[in-house]
């Protein structure tokens, strides 16, 4: 997940296309839209459909690491299923990446206090076995305020404890150590990176999640300690100088190319007008991707087939996206802004669902001044769910951000991520962590909002944005 990312790009576009088109027309929703979303609602939280799509592809293909041969197996199951939903259209779109392999993976501490630690590998660490002696920071700015060659030989290790928050915001500074430690310890000339996972559980399952090396340096092995392992390390450092041995398995190989799978539920009036929803097809390897994301795959189809099956579908398109490749860089939704920058304008709106399988408790999207009325029906709609309109807060779920950077209009259904990082990324996150009452909660919500978007009469400020945002810091 990296929901977080967009929140002020979003805000910067909402202010422009409101200011630019200030004198359109008001965007509405009908009586009648609003009468059947409540049935629609009723519906959807009476059906397991969403349940059962997400158990069908975790059981089914199971763990779907981007490139590896489950992934293959992924899209054709996407496939498969939207066919089985009777989706009117689906087909494909390649999205090419490089390729990462985990092998295999080992911690251990030496001389007399002798023992493993459990790890897991970053997501783009080069294989090696080194040996040295540990040297612990706080955090990220005490590792990046180390003097250039400070730390020669040595393993640099972050103890940085994630704080654990409803909307995710520890997620931000949790995955930055994640993210940015690593270069920061070849700068002062570590031969190997440790963290504490980005995680806010006291399992013993570390959470792996990508990383990144700037340019110019040479990338080291670089894995996350469970935490009760980095916990554990602390306890030694206490006692003395420590050195270990990490030893990992793993690295780039190649390129892939992947699909994002597409399902549309055509439209009544305006069928070459979309609302996106959908969810990453991909997933990392440890568990098998049921919260991150196989539910947002399962429950956005669920609600793209209840849309379906009401007896007049809505005036614009759905259409449904199981994006290739998130965990690694985004590369299904880049691939996706990419492929569709003409049809900005053509997309009504659109919203990812990447934040697990807890109930949503917000509502908010970038409409303009002329379509606020609509969208607080939206959220008039949604408040037996006990959702909040919230207007002005949030982003676009990761994989519409690229689309949203390009001037779509984009929605956020706040998913309750109070215990998503005790799961995210790490070996537990499996289907029995999904409550089926709370997934039927989220294909309710995603399949009220999508519906009465479609149906609108007026839009919810798509325009090609005039110039890219400029970069934003991630996460907050
Ligand atoms: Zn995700
Ligand atoms: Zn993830």
């Amino acid at each position: 997940m990296r929901a977080m990312l967009s929140v002020v790009i979003a805000t910067l576009l909402t202010t422009a296309t409101a200011g630019v088109h200030a004198a359109q027309p008001e965007t509405r929703i009908s009586d009648q839209s609003m009468t059947t979303a409540a049935q629609l609602r009723e519906t959807a939280l009476a059906s397991d459909l969403g349940y059962r799509i997400t158990q069908s592809l975790t059981t089914e293909v199971g763990p779907r690491l981007a490139g590896s041969e489950a992934d293959a197996r992924a899209v054709a199951w996407a496939v498969a299923k939207f066919k089985e939903l009777g989706f009117d259209k689906v087909w494909t779109e390649p999205v090419t990446f490089p390729k990462w392999e985990r092998r295999s993976e080992s911690a251990h501490v030496l001389g007399k206090h002798a023992q493993p630690l459990h790890l897991t590998a970053l997501g783009g660490s080069p294989a090696g076995t080194v040996e040295g002696e540990v040297v612990r920071f706080a955090d990220l700015a005490a590792l990046e305020a180390a003097a250039p060659g400070s730390l020669a030989g040595k393993i640099a290790f972050i103890d940085y404890k994630m704080e654990r928050a409803r909307d995710g915001s520890g997620y931000g500074p949790g995955s930055r150590v994640r993210s940015k430690g690593p270069s920061a310890a070849i700068r002062a000339g570590a031969v190997g990176y440790l963290m504490r996972s980005a995680g806010t559980d006291s399992h013993r399952n570390p959470h792996t999640g990508i990383t990144r090396f700037d340019e110019g340096l040479t990338p080291v092995p670089s894995a996350a300690l469970a935490v009760p392992d980095a916990e554990q390390l602390t306890r030694l450092l206490a006692l003395g100088p420590v050195s270990l041995r990490l030893s990992l398995d793993c690295g780039w190989n190649g390129t892939y190319t992947s699909q994002n799978v597409i399902g549309e539920i055509r439209g009544s009036k305006k069928p070459d007008e979309v609302v996106v929803i959908g969810g990453h097809l991909d997933s990392w390897d440890l568990g098998t991707g049921a919260i991150d994301d196989g539910a947002g795959v399962g429950l956005t189809m669920a609600a793209g087939k209840l849309i379906g099956d009401l007896k007049q579908h809505p005036a614009r398109t759905i259409r449904v996206v199981a994006f290739a490749n998130e965990e690694q860089g985004l590369h299904g939704g880049k691939a996706y802004a990419t492929q569709h920058a003409a049809q900005v304008a053509k997309h009504q709106i659109g919203a990812e669902s990447d934040f697990g399988a807890g109930r949503i408790y917000a509502y908010s999207s970038s409409a303009p001044e002329y379509a606020r009325a609509a969208d607080a029906k939206i959220g008039q709609a949604l408040a037996p769910l006990g959702i909040a309109y919230t207007p002005g807060q949030g982003g676009p779920g990761p994989d519409v951000g690229p689309m949203a950077e390009k001037g779509m209009a984009w929605a956020r259904l706040a998913q309750d991520g109070t215990d998503y990082f005790d799961l995210h990324h790490t070996p537990d996150d499996t289907f029995d962590k999904i409550d089926p009452q709370a997934l039927a909660q989220n294909v309710a919500a995603y399949a009220v909002f999508a519906y009465l978007a479609a149906s609108a009469e007026g839009d919810f400020g798509s325009r090609p944005a005039s110039q890219p945002p400029a970069p934003q810091p991630s996460g907050k």
